[in-house]
């Protein structure tokens, strides 16, 4: 398949080494393109935070802004007429924007921003599929010093109207189907908003503002004030067991992080043309998706259709795709159709392809081999760290089924909470949960309006919530969430968000809601239903809180199987026990039942 980065071949599996796979060994004498990490530990020991923020501009006018790190500076450099970002419609269509044009777009919008009367700390939504408009208008704002939050298209209006509430979101970027469909209805939960832009409309109604009208009126001139690099910068939404979405405060300085990581985990080079496929609703989209690639001056290939197989094989090769970052369920569905439907095209220039989000299948690891000639690289990290922690490097040896090991820079653990409130690490191999020693660049700051500290922070360490081992060699492997939240096609889902939501509906008394293993999505959102009195269990109001729930949420968030039930068990203190039924789902040991109160049975 052409000359490509390592050659590999396996050999026994070492001792430790609990997957059947063989270690995929890497000859570093055969690299096409030298990586970037050569050797683990010496990157390690020559590695500092203050040694990699050299590596980025910092803003002429003072501090750091990661859309200055992105975009003008090389606007303002030698990279000004390279495409910066490839933006492929739905119908294939493309559309290029060199690092040049994007600072004179960016600028433009920042301009709108300010002259609406935005200021920096105001909270700026973007609710747009994959177009021109929505990297546009993130780093507008990054500029304009706004704090800026994507939401997930495809979210239904349930998810949406509650971030903008938890973020106090002052200004929303759209389109008018998504604004009526998803917005309008529900506007008055939204004091705060001032304005909504549509990108393709002109006004519509009251308080709706056209794209093109204010961007056409506005500068492409555009000074990035003074940002300190703890300054505010993302607001990302992630979920957890209980309560409502929590948002994720990251700050301009996780420019470091995004930098670094792109360097040594995805080993991004000057010439590549990049694709990472997740949406910039999600973190991996935001971070992976928009800001590290842009900051190394690479061609980023934004693709707004979403997955067909043989769709993605054509754009990997048309677009010459160098190196590709994207996700299990992807790779699984890929599996399914069979190595030989990549045979058609020529992938020659694809040298580094990697994985995150959810547990990538030692088996998916090692179809890359057979697939493209490469294993799919996994890699590990979640959206209060802000960037990849955890990766197998392109001149590491790949143990399938293992996340890889830390980052330079990144001190990873595995530990044992003690009944004092702090932590203890545990020895080799055994099982614990995964922490991360505070201090990186693009740890998150704090949840919205919340105390985090208590729950996830510890001696020093960051709590991740993941349970997980480490062998001797220093490979972690994933073992499961110490927490009942889902992850349902690389999108991690509350239980609270969904339960309230069929909760709404006047027929139910109780909802319960597990994670369901799925060969493909990993996981599936089903939920236990108690009917109130007077309704009956049928195919009818199944197919009813079916449709409710996707229409309040979704199809992404939405339960795919409804089981009803008398009653749900309970502990005495009436919490739902989620645990119990996921355990009786999956003919598991039902565990300690000293709590529980009422059964279902
Ligand atoms: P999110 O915050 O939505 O990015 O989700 C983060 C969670 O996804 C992590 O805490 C893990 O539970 C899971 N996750 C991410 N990457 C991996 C991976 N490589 N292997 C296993 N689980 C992963």
């Amino acid at each position: 398949m052409g000359p490509r980065g390592p050659r590999s071949e396996t050999e026994a599996p070492l001792s430790d080494n609990a997957t059947r796979y063989a270690t995929i060994r890497k000859n570093s004498a055969s690299f096409a393109v030298p990586p970037n990490l050569v050797d683990y530990h010496t990157a390690c020991s020559a590695f500092s935070w203050d040694r990699a923020r050299k590596d980025l501009s910092g803003l002429p006018s003072g501090g750091l802004n990661i859309a200055y790190e992105a975009v003008d500076r090389h606007a303002r450099g030698p990279r000004a007429r390279r495409v910066a970002l490839r933006c492929i419609g739905k119908a294939g269509e493309r559309r290029d924007y060199t690092y040049g044009e994007l600072a004179a777009f960016t600028n433009r919008f920042a301009n709108v921003l300010q002259s609406m009367g935005v200021k920096a700390g105001d909270s700026v939504f973007v609710l747009l599929g994959r177009v021109p408009e929505l990297y546009v208008a993130m780093l507008g704002a990054l500029k304009a010093k706004c704090v800026v939050s994507p939401l997930f298209s495809a979210f239904g209006p349930e998810p949406i109207a509650t971030r903008m509430e938890i973020g106090e979101a002052r200004v929303l970027i759209t389109t008018e189907a998504l604004y009526r469909r998803k917005v309008e209805a529900l506007r008055g939960r939204l004091p705060k908003l001032d304005c909504v832009i549509l990108v393709d409309a002109d006004e519509y109604g009251e308080r709706t503002r056209s794209w093109r009208k204010l961007t056409r009126a506005a500068s492409d001139a555009f000074e990035t004030p003074a940002t300190h690099p703890q300054e505010a910068a993302l607001l990302h939404f992630t979920s957890g067991t209980t309560g409502r979405p929590k948002g994720v405060i990251h700050v301009h300085e996780a420019v470091v992080t995004h930098y670094a990581t792109g360097l040594y985990a995805l080993d991004l080079h000057d010439n590549d043309r990049f694709w990472c496929t997740a949406d910039p609703g999600w973190v991996t989209g935001t971070s992976y998706g928009v800001i590290a690639p842009l900051t190394h001056g690479v061609t980023n290939i934004v693709v707004e259709a979403e997955f067909d197989a043989p769709t993605w094989y054509g754009l990997l090769a048309q677009e010459k795709i160098s190196v590709w970052y994207t996700a299990p369920t992807a790779i699984r569905i890929m599996m399914k159709l069979g190595a030989s439907a990549v045979k058609n095209y020529d992938l020659s220039a694809l040298r580094f392809a990697a994985s995150v989000g959810e547990p990538l299948n030692a088996e998916a690891v090692v179809w890359g081999m057979e697939a493209f000639g490469l294993p799919f690289h996994d890699n590990w990290w979640q959206t209060e760290a802000g960037g990849i922690m955890i990766a197998n490097f392109a001149s590491m040896d790949v143990k399938p089924g293992s996340m890889g090991r830390p980052l330079p820079g990144i001190e990873a653990s595995i530990v044992r909470r003690k009944a004092d409130g702090g932590v203890e690490t545990v020895a080799a191999g055994e099982e614990g949960e995964l922490a991360l020693k505070t201090g990186w660049p693009s740890m998150m700051r704090g949840y919205l309006h919340e105390e985090a500290r208590k729950k996830c922070f510890a001696d020093g360490w960051y709590l991740t919530g993941d349970l997980a081992r480490c062998d001797e060699d220093g490979y972690f492997w994933f073992v499961g969430r110490a927490d009942d939240v889902i992850k349902s096609s690389g999108h991690l889902i509350g239980p609270f968000e969904v339960e309230s939501a069929l909760m709404e509906h006047p027929a139910v008394a109780e909802a319960a809601v597990i994670g369901k293993p799925d060969p493909i999505a990993g996981e599936i959102v089903k939920a236990f239903v108690a009917l109130k009195l007077g309704f009956e269990a049928d195919e009818a109001i199944r197919k009813e809180l079916l449709g409710h729930a996707r229409k309040r949420l979704g199809a992404a968030v939405a339960p795919k199987e409804i089981e009803f039930r008398a009653n749900l068990p309970k502990t005495r203190s009436g919490k739902i026990m989620r645990r119990l039924l996921k355990a009786r789902e999956l003919g598991l040991p039902e565990g300690d039942l000293s709590t529980l109160e009422s059964d279902e049975r």
